[in-house]
């Protein structure tokens, strides 16, 4: 499947460009008080390494905007600065030198201290996100409207663009989110048709884990496949790395960016499992994490169906009777003890890693595809083939004949 991106306009968030056709990038925000400079640093470097593009801290109060010029050079990643009240803030974040700003200018009440805000934000070369919420709607617009709909929102939008526009400030990206995921959608959808500005998706106080996960990947995923979207944030009740983690992980499953991480496939096990599969699952992931490996991971619970099922992937294994059947891209290289599955699957990855798919086939040991094949025959001839292959074939050549 192709995604046909919507046509946005090009700005930049420091070295990340946004919209157009740069990579949709991952954002997420730091929890600490941005005054704990070492803290808030810690993990902004974090986040950075889960896979964040950009981080977003909070400039709350003078203190935060005196930490921001310290953080602010020391970061890996550029920072924007999340503004609420405090237009004065925006400026003070400005001179501390953040690559971006987030304004709701929903609470920013003053048209002229919205438009200082954009003017030194212009002279500085910055971009500004218009963050507009479901929660902090202005009240006019929710008398208009009666509740927070997407109506709503994207009308919010539009009106604070315009406070921009008016004084000729155009490096805008925009967000209108919303907590219920229809809405969430429908918002976006409608914002896309009205303008080209780069769009920043998510789904608002999308809560803990799982549901928050589920909430955030229904919404931006839906709009990512349809081509909406410049740029992403997970908003989890969670540790913010998690946040990250999600983000990346969801534009390397849309095929949106470049794998960078370990995408473990592994099947739900039944009662043909010769393992426990949650329990190898589990060790092979944290193992496999560890090694930081961009390789897809097969783990199966049984050799009957195991490795013909995750033949697409670079590297696997299937449990046969207290063994482990080791394959690369579909071929069996290995037959190992099941107490050694993780750890002879965690090597051959490594080994996958550094030497590429054609060395690793050419040293197979010769014996391990008869061996495998032997014992899923076994299996299958034991416990019967769970696509009931012959009985299918049967039946399809009974019809056939009549
Ligand atoms: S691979 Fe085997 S154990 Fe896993 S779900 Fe399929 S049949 Fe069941």
């Amino acid at each position: 499947m192709t995604i046909t991106r919507r046509a946005s306009r090009q700005l930049h968030v420091g070295p990340v460009a946004v919209g157009g056709d740069s990579p949709i990038s991952v954002q997420s925000m730091t929890t600490t008080k941005t005054a704990d400079v070492d803290g808030t640093l810690a993990q902004v470097y974090a986040l950075s390494g889960a896979g964040a593009d950009i981080v977003r801290i909070t400039c709350n109060d003078v203190a935060a905007a005196q930490g921001l010029a310290e953080i602010v050079p020391r970061s890996p990643v550029p920072i924007i600065a999340d503004i609420h009240f405090q237009y004065r803030l925006a400026l003070a974040s400005i001179e501390a030198g953040v690559a971006g700003l987030r304004l709701n200018p929903g609470n920013i009440r003053k048209e002229e201290h919205i438009k200082a805000v954009a003017k030194a934000a212009g002279d500085a070369g910055i971009p500004i996100r218009v963050g507009v919420n479901a929660g902090s709607l202005d009240k006019d617009l929710l008398a208009k409207y009666g509740a927070p709909v997407p109506e709503a929102l994207v009308d919010s939008a539009l009106h604070e663009i315009g406070y921009l526009e008016d004084v000729g400030f155009h490096d805008i990206k925009i967000s209108v989110k919303h907590s219920h995921v229809p809405s969430m959608v429908e918002s976006y959808r409608l914002l896309a048709e009205r303008i080209d500005y780069p769009l920043h998706l998510g789904v608002t106080e999308a809560g803990p884990p799982p549901g928050g996960l589920i909430k955030s990947v229904a919404g931006i995923a839906t709009l990512l496949l349809e081509g909406i979207g410049d740029t992403i944030r997970f908003s989890l009740t969670a540790d913010p790395v998690e946040e990250a983690k999600a983000g990346r992980k969801l534009l390397e499953y849309l095929g949106l960016r470049e794998r960078k991480s370990l995408d473990l496939i592994a099947c739900p096990s039944c009662g043909r499992a010769e393992v426990d599969v949650i329990e190898v699952v589990r060790e092979a992931e944290a193992a496999l994490e560890a090694e930081g490996l961009p390789i897809q991971v097969a783990v199966m619970g049984c050799v009957v169906n195991g490795p013909g099922e995750a033949r697409e992937a670079d590297i696997g294994i299937a449990a046969g009777r207290g063994r482990g059947h080791l394959f690369i891209k579909g071929h069996v290289v290995r037959v190992v003890k099941e107490h050694d599955m993780v750890t002879a699957l965690v090597d051959e990855a490594r080994r996958l890693a550094d030497e590429g798919v054609d060395a690793r086939l050419a040293a197979a040991d010769v014996t391990a595809a008869d061996l495998a094949e032997e014992e899923a025959l076994q299996l299958r001839s034991m416990r019967g083939d769970a696509n009931r292959a012959e009985e299918r074939r049967a039946a399809v050549a009974d019809v056939a004949s009549e």
